[in-house]
Parts: structure tokens; C-alpha cells; sequence
């Protein structure tokens, strides 16, 4: 049956795409990518000739109505974005949503996400973590947001654009406090790869001279336990005895 990929594509480094992935875009009959020129040059690298068309944000509604028809024709189809996992702050959830509701096989085919990666790097807590893609450009609307998040218990993650990085870092210092931990990921893969690491005063140093390029994730330490979150020895002493409380002395 006809089959809708969602095919993670490299974030910087070439290698990074699967062998799965140059298969699957080989044999799909078209590629949907949010940028054709752009895409051409990643496929061309790996002498993929199969057909493209543009799926971004300003299209994507439309889009996704043809390329239905063509899944419903018998045509398998994937979808790729300029960097990463498409739908991750990228076009792709309509066309998914819908193809799902019409009973067309979506199938994953998972490789890089800037996220993931720089969790899995950043070292911070990551059993748990709370993604919020890009942050709202505008500075009132970032604060009052930010502040939303301010006691969030997991480790939050933010897409970032480079030349907002320095007023963004003064407002999580000015919000979550100067001590609070951050994690900065320029670059992940490429040539000037950078993980930065500290504290949220420490970041705005460390990012204060020069402009700031490149692609960014920005992650912001978990909120610590606040004395009222803490077990009281007694409560914590019932539960290891597997008691739900002691009677009181
Ligand atoms: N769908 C993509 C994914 O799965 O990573 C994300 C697309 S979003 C439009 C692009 C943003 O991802 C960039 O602005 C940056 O915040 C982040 N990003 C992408 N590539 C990156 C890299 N190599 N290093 C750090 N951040 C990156």
C-alpha cells in the first residue's frame, strides 16, 4: 500500500543521514521538501534523483489535499524538511493528521532532531523534559511566557534564534534567577560546534562579546524542589517501610 514517510534528514553533519532514509527516498515516487533548492543540493549529494515538490508553511493546507490524492492514487510519498525531524517546529503535522484520518499508512523513518541531541548532551535532567519550540519574538510576549514556565519541574527546551540568544539569557536570569542552570548547543554536528554550559549569569558573560551565529537549542535547568515538595523524614521513613503514614507518637 502506498505509504507517507516522515524522514529525518541531517541537522549540520552529512553522515548523519541513515542508510534507511537514502532508501526510503530513493523509492518514494515524490519527495515533499519545505525547500526544493535546498533540499536538491542534500539528495543530489547521495544521487537521488526522485522527484520533489514544496510543502512549507505557507502551503502546507493545500499541499496536503494533493499529496492525499496521490497517496490515494497508489504513490508513496515522503516527507522531508530542511533539517531534522519534519513536524518538530517544521511543516508536517497537517499533512500527517490527515493522512492518518483518510487511513494512509504514516510511517516514521527517525533520525536527527536538534532537540534530541542536545538533551542528549546537555546534562541535564532528561528522563523527563518539556519541549516548547521557538520562543514568541516579540519581547513582552517571550517574558510573560518565560515566567509561565518559571517553577516547570522538568528540563525545558527552546529553539532559539541567534540574535535574540543574549536578551533571552537576561530575561531567564531576570526570571529563574542568575543561578539558575543553562545549556547552550550552537551548531550541533558542524564544523563550530559548541556546548556551553553554566549558570544563566554565566551564560550572558560568556555570550556578551561578539555576535552570536549560527543555530542554537537553549536549555534551562528543572526548577529545584521547593522545601514544601520534600518528604519529611517520617513520611519518607513510612513509605520505605511500605506503610502509607506512621500513627502518629
Ligand atoms: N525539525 C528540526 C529538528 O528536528 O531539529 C527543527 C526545525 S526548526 C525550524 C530549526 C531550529 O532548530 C533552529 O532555529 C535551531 O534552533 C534548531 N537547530 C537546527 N539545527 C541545529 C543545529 N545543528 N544545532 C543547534 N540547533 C539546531
Amino acid at each position: 500500500a502506498a505509504t507517507l514517510y516522515i524522514v529525518a534528514t541531517p541537522i549540520g553533519n552529512l553522515e548523519d543521514m541513515t542508510l534507511r532514509a537514502l532508501r526510503v527516498l530513493k523509492e518514494v515516487a515524490v519527495i515533499a521538501a519545505e525547500d526544493t533548492r535546498h533540499s536538491r543540493k542534500l539528495l543530489s549529494h547521495y544521487g537521488i534523483g526522485t522527484p520533489l515538490v514544496a510543502c512549507h508553511e505557507h502551503n502546507e493546507e493545500a499541499r496536503s489535499a494533493q499529496l492525499l490524492a496521490r497517496l490515494q492514487g497508489g504513490e508513496s510519498v515522503a516527507l522531508i524538511s530542511d533539517a531534522g525531524t519534519p513536524a518538530i517546529s517544521d511543516p508536517g503535522f497537517l499533512l500527517v493528521r490527515r493522512c492518518r484520518a483518510a487511513g494512509v499508512e504514516v510511517v516514521a523513518v527517525p533520525g536527527p532532531s536538534a532537540l534530541t541531541a542536545a538533551l542528549s548532551v546537555a546534562g541535564l535532567p532528561c528522563h523527563r523534559f518539556a519541549f516548547e519550540g521557538f520562543l514568541p519574538p516579540k519581547k513582552k510576549a517571550r517574558e510573560d511566557f518565560l515566567l509561565t514556565l518559571r517553577d516547570e519541574p522538568r528540563t525545558l527546551v527552546f529553539y532559539e534564534a541567534p540574535h535574540r540568544l543574549q536578551v533571552t539569557l537576561e530575561a531567564v536570569a531576570r526570571i529563574f534567577g542568575r543561578q539558575r542552570q543553562v545549556a547552550v548547543a550552537r551548531e550541533l554536528t558542524k564544523k563550530h560546534e559548541e556546548l556551553f554550559t553554566g549558570s544563566a549569569e554565566e551564560a550572558i558573560a560568556h555570550f556578551a562579546d561578539g555576535a552570536v551565529r549560527g543555530e542554537i537549542v537553549l536549555l534551562i535547568a528543572p526548577a529545584e524542589k521547593s522545601a514544601a515538595d520534600i518528604e519529611d523524614v517520617p513520611t519518607a521513613l513510612a513509605r520505605l517501610c511500605g506503610e502509607e503514614s506512621l500513627p502518629p507518637s
